[in-house]
């Protein structure tokens, strides 16, 4: 590694899984970094539900940054269990997880904890909004916050995420909604409040398929069920969804479930106040950027996927790990961001295609069935 490199100052904006991995794997290479949070640090329940972090991609950095045996302590490899279930109640696929799987689960907020562990303080600044950003005749460039702060980088790492602000600066390209949207309901404490609920649901991923309409449930690692009760839907719809009270909402909620098996009801009976309206939305797939040497991004920000393959934190974690990789191949700075960006775009391309497929046949009229036949053909293949 050169000096000239490591004297590179970089920005990289937000502190998700993707931007505070970036920062550790820098930190442990010697480079001046400093990220940006918009948010304050919040407890782990107000951070996000459970991840299946991947063994050929999103745990490559967990290994790399040496906060394995750290992930390991917290995972949930019985989180790996699978449900398939049909509208009218029929299991067409079920697998209890055995023994330590390559996907196990753990919850978002503890993910990001483990990671932030590792950072020194003096490398996170919360607070900080990424406001704008100008190229600097020094080529430096100068970022400015909400907070009326101005700093001056040589790189700034767009790693805020789906709405990304720091994306316009590389490319005019909106975000496409998927047509899916999802209200995300809570059951509280499952094991104590609904024992019969826990048992099942299990210990992993209950999903439930009936064509325009999902009820995709999962045990987190806090006791909570988190279930996107999801729908093929017109954007509007959520409008008069966040307009009803909490009981309107779940009566509403019961009402366009009518007719599925009480089974798969009683999440909705269960729900507590703790609720989130989603509109899933993706970048194109193959999106790309013409390549500056001052801007790139990372995770969300550059392939926001739908959430149907379970690998948009694995690509941004992922993502991370390549760019380090990186700059460890390539003495030039600039070549080296170049190559991290072929790298990431292709491999992410690979997984939105994959998201997309999934989002396809998760929602298609015979969905339960053709999910259930996918994953027992590949358990007969095993
Ligand atoms: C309903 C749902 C379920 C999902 N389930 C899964 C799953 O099972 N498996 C999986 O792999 N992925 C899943 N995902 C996707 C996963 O959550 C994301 O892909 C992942 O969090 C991306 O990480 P990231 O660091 O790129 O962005 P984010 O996690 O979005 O983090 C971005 C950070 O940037 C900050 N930020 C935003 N704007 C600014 C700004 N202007 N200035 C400074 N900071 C800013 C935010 O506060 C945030 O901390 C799911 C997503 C959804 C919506």
């Amino acid at each position: 590694m050169t000096n000239n490199k490591t004297n590179k100052s970089i920005a990289v904006i937000g502190g998700g899984p993707g931007g505070l991995m970036l920062g550790l794997l820098l930190q442990q290479q010697g480079y001046d970094y400093t990220i940006f949070e918009k948010a304050n640090p919040t407890v782990n329940n107000e951070r996000g539900g459970s991840l299946d972090i991947h063994d050929d991609s999103g745990q490559l950095p967990i290994i790399e940054t040496g906060i394995y045996d750290r992930f390991k302590s917290l995972v949930r490899y019985e989180g790996e269990d699978t449900k398939v279930i049909a509208k009218d109640g029929t299991v067409i696929f079920e697998e209890d997880a055995e023994g330590e799987g390559g996907r196990p689960e753990i919850d978002r907020g503890e993910l990001c904890d483990i990671i932030l562990e590792q950072i020194d303080k003096e490398h996170i600044k919360y607070g900080y909004a990424f406001e704008s950003l100008e190229r600097l005749s020094n080529n430096k460039v100068a970022v400015s916050f909400t907070n009326g702060e101005v700093e001056h980088f040589d790189l700034v790492v767009g790693a805020d995420g789906a709405f990304s602000k720091v994306r316009p600066y590389l490319s005019t390209v909106d975000l496409d909604y998927t047509g899916i949207s999802m209200v995300e309901i809570n059951i509280d404490d499952v094991k104590n409040n609904y024992p019969e609920l826990a048992a099942y649901n299990k210990n992993g991923k209950a999903m439930a398929l009936g064509g325009s309409q999902a009820l995709l449930a999962q045990l987190n690692g806090d006791g909570r069920i988190k279930v996107y009760v999801s729908y093929r839907a017109p954007k509007e719809q959520l409008n008069t969804y966040k307009q009803l009270s909490l009981s309107e909402l779940k009566a509403q909620l019961l009402s366009d479930f009518d007719g599925w098996h009480e089974d798969l009801k009683a999440y909705i009976h269960a729900m507590s106040d703790d609720v989130l309206f989603r509109r899933i939305y993706k970048l194109p797939i193959g999106f790309n950027w013409n390549h500056d040497a001052q801007l790139t991004l990372l995770g969300d920000a550059a392939h926001l996927m739908s959430p149907f393959a379970g690998e948009g934190v694995n690509t941004a974690l992922y993502d991370a790990y390549i760019f380090v990789e990186a700059l460890k191949k390539y003495d030039d700075f600039d070549e080296a961001i170049s190559y991290y960006e072929q790298q990431i775009l292709s491999h992410a391309q690979e997984r939105a295609q994959e998201s997309q497929d999934n989002l396809e046949l998760m929602f298609a009229p015979d969905a339960a069935q053709q999910l259930g036949e996918f994953f027992n053909s590949v358990k007969s293949e095993e």
